[in-house]
């Protein structure tokens, strides 16, 4: 299918971009601040047309919580899809995404679903590996996989300023150790976790991503199976119920295509069987989402009429 053209993606930026302007760059991980809010970008990757990309598509991001899918796929490839599910639930919280309280009031305690920070530090916890730098390197090893970009690594600075601030995750992890949910040493798993979220990657990478999974799991170019199918469809199905924070469900009536956002301002979607998105601009709204990047997305898939529904 010719879906857009980059004409079409320049004229698509230039309309959201005065969204920029709205929402606040996140800051509770102190290295994130230092990034530009005018920055807005998207790249589409599909098939037909590989990708196609406007705006600042240069600039380069952490995943953030976007590292949340790819550690879940990977968790579970490593331990099991009933292993995985009997650590964390499958449901929305309504929470915000570093929210404990849900923690106490489950009995037995389990985080709801593999979205929320909680859940996700479980999820870290399950990936094969001794050492953090083992989990990080299988990590980066799927990462390498599905950009086609081994040059992909980690920002440390943003790193370390995460390890060091990550009080609210520290307690989190404590927490469901106290309960038997988590495996690992604490420091070593919260070590993993602070390095997949600083991934660093643009949003050709992201939109990459999104089209390995659009496409079932498989290479886009060499149709080699990188994630099995049934995978690449739970990885989807969270997006649409979780992905978006506690605000997936306003996303999926207003922009109706699977997505996930990090609090760096990126955001990865897709359609599926049809392509990879990923968009970029750093300012976010109180539940920790790209304003702008929302909006572009919005319009786009208004424009191409790509709800899933
Ligand atoms: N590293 C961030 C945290 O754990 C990820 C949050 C996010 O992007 O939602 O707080």
């Amino acid at each position: 299918m010719k879906c857009t053209t980059e004409q079409e993606l320049v004229k698509l930026v230039k309309r959201s971009k005065p969204f920029t302007k709205d929402g606040k760059v996140a800051d509770y991980i102190p290295a994130l601040e230092k990034a530009d809010p005018d920055k807005l970008a998207i790249a589409v990757y599909s098939k037909e047309d590989g990708c196609l990309s406007a705006g600042d598509v240069g600039e380069t991001f952490t995943l953030q919580s976007i590292s949340k899918i790819l550690t879940l796929a990977l968790a579970i490839m490593d331990a099991g899809e009933d292993h995985v599910f009997s650590r964390v639930g499958k449901e929305p919280t309504g929470d915000p995404f570093n929210s404990i309280a849900k923690l106490e009031s489950q009995v037995p305690s389990k985080p709801l679903n593999p979205m929320i920070n909680a859940g996700a530090l479980v999820v870290t916890d399950l990936i094969h590996g001794e050492t953090s730098d083992e989990k990080v390197g299988r990590i980066l090893q799927l990462i390498h996989d599905m950009t086609n970009n081994s040059s992909i690594g980690i920002n440390y600075e943003v790193a370390d300023s995460e390890f060091e601030s990550a009080h609210l995750n520290r307690a989190l992890c404590y927490f469901m150790k106290q309960h038997g949910l988590i495996d690992n040493d604490v420091e070593m798993l919260l070590e993993a976790y602070t390095k997949q979220c600083s991934v660093e990657v643009n949003c050709k990478d992201l939109a990459r991503i999104g089209m390995v999974l659009a496409n079932e799991g498989r290479d886009p170019e060499t149709e080699r199976k990188i994630i099995p199918r049934y995978i690449a469809r739970i990885v989807k199905t969270f997006m649409v119920t979780c992905g978006m924070y506690n605000a997936s469900g306003e996303f999926a009536i207003n922009v109706a295509i699977p997505a996930k956002s990090g609090v760096s301002g990126g955001i990865l979607s897709l359609v599926p069987n049809q392509m990879g998105i990923g968009v970029y601009s750093p300012p976010l709204d109180p539940k920790g989402n790209s304003i702008a990047g929302i909006k572009l997305l919005e319009n786009f898939s208004s424009q191409y009429e790509l709800s899933i529904f």
